[in-house]
């Protein structure tokens, strides 16, 4: 079971189900984002005060009949083996397992996202939450952008060097 939650920097993510029982995802319409975040803050207010951000610590459990009963819309799906679920960058998901399986996910971006992913929040509760610094990462985008379009622009990565390798 995994409870409500974004992903990290409000990203898109891809989850592949290789093999094994089905995955339930309910899913929150991004137009009703704001209706949930004021649900939530209304039902876990300590849990808001240590930490604004706690909805990404992925433990938060609500059925959807009441996020429903709050006008707040939903939609259900059933991720079967060789399927992909892919979740919109900042919408809401939770799920559970039927029984065991194997799945594997990743987040990604699309250019879309970069606006999203400067308002992203993000948890400072935990040392290992991700973080992505959004001014390099445009920085780094735009060099990438120019050297596509004038390859002699490009930036070589220097070789590495057989000490860089450490000890074999
Ligand atoms: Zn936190």
């Amino acid at each position: 079971m995994f409870g409500w939650h974004k992903e990290d920097m409000d990203l898109y993510s891809i989850n592949y189900l290789h093999a094994g029982h089905p995955k339930f995802w309910y899913s929150v319409d991004l137009r009703d984002n704001k209706k949930f975040e004021s649900y939530v803050l209304k039902k876990f207010p300590d849990e808001m005060k240590d930490c604004p951000e706690f909805i990404r610590h992925k433990n938060t459990l609500i059925h959807p009949r009441n996020l429903m009963s709050q006008g707040i819309r939903m939609k259900k799906a059933v991720h079967y083996p060789g399927e992909f679920m892919i979740s919109r960058a900042a919408a809401y998901h939770s799920g559970f397992n039927s029984g065991y399986n194997l799945a594997e996910a990743v987040n990604f971006a699309l250019p879309s996202w970069i606006s999203i992913g400067k308002k992203a929040g993000i948890c400072e509760c935990q040392n290992d939450s991700v973080k992505i610094d959004m001014t390099q990462f445009e920085q780094n985008l735009k060099l990438q952008e120019n050297a596509t379009v004038n390859p002699e622009n490009s930036v070589q990565p220097s070789p590495m060097k057989h000490e860089d390798l450490g000890d074999e």
